[in-house]
């Protein structure tokens, strides 16, 4: 598969996490280097990774060697061993690496990642079911993106109310202060779309602007 912009990755530790992230890389046609000092795991990724080796991600060494110094992603997926997982950050930061994401299990280990230079910290259920709830409780949204903790781009499916009405009509951005970015339907993306676009039952429209604004529009326009 062909990609525009091809990076290469390492994952380190194939757990269910790890792995997942290793699977999706390569899905979408990256390579990747698959790291967990457990054979059985290495053996799982066999295949499916652009390499796999059996190393412990603690031993600096072994990191040179294998030269981690070449990659541009490095995604820190221990589960457990909080030490080791610091350890491991640590070491790669001062082969400095730009991109390190690592997955914390506490705010105790988010804090060290942090003081250490992790370049993201992720918490992925903390993560997840905040994104599951917001799309629960509002279900208007199919996906989000939060730029900060005002602003996000949402995705809204158009409902009845709105169909029929062209974006003028709607004076979306005078009113309501948000914007529509594009609008799909199904594979078809339509970007910028004209004021005179005519909104259609289904249409997915993408939002952006402030958190209130937008609510407000849910709650008034749709
Ligand atoms: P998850 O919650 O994502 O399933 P796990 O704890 O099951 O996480 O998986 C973590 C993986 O990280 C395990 O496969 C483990 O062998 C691997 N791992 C732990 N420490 C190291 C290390 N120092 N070097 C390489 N791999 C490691």
């Amino acid at each position: 598969k062909i990609v525009a912009n091809k990076k290469q990755f390492i994952v380190i530790g194939l757990g269910r996490f790890g792995g997942s992230v290793c699977r999706e890389l390569v899905r979408i046609g990256h390579e990747v280097l698959a790291m967990d000092k457990d054979e059985q795991k290495v053996n799982d990724f066999a295949k499916l990774a652009t390499h796999a080796v059996v190393a412990d991600s603690t031993d600096e060494q072994t990191l040179r060697s294998l030269g981690v110094r070449n990659f541009d992603y490095v995604i820190v997926a221990i589960g457990d061993n909080i030490q080791e997982s610091i350890l491991t950050t640590l070491l790669l930061k001062e082969l400095q690496i730009k991109n390190v994401w690592v997955k914390a299990k506490n705010d105790y280990h988010h804090k060290v990642l942090e003081k250490i230079g992790a370049d993201q910290i992720i918490h992925p259920e903390k993560d997840m079911g905040r994104r599951i709830a917001q799309q629960m409780a509002d279900d208007k949204i199919i996906d989000f993106i939060e730029l900060s903790s005002e602003y996000s781009i949402v995705e809204l499916l158009a409902t009845p109310k709105l169909a029929g009405k062209t974006l003028i009509e709607l004076n979306i951005r005078a009113a309501f202060g948000v914007t529509i970015l594009a609008v799909k339907q199904g594979e078809e993306i339509n970007i910028s779309p004209e004021p005179d676009y005519n909104i259609t039952e289904g249409d997915l429209l993408i939002v952006i602007g402030q958190n209130r604004d937008i609510r407000r529009f849910e709650d008034v326009a749709m």
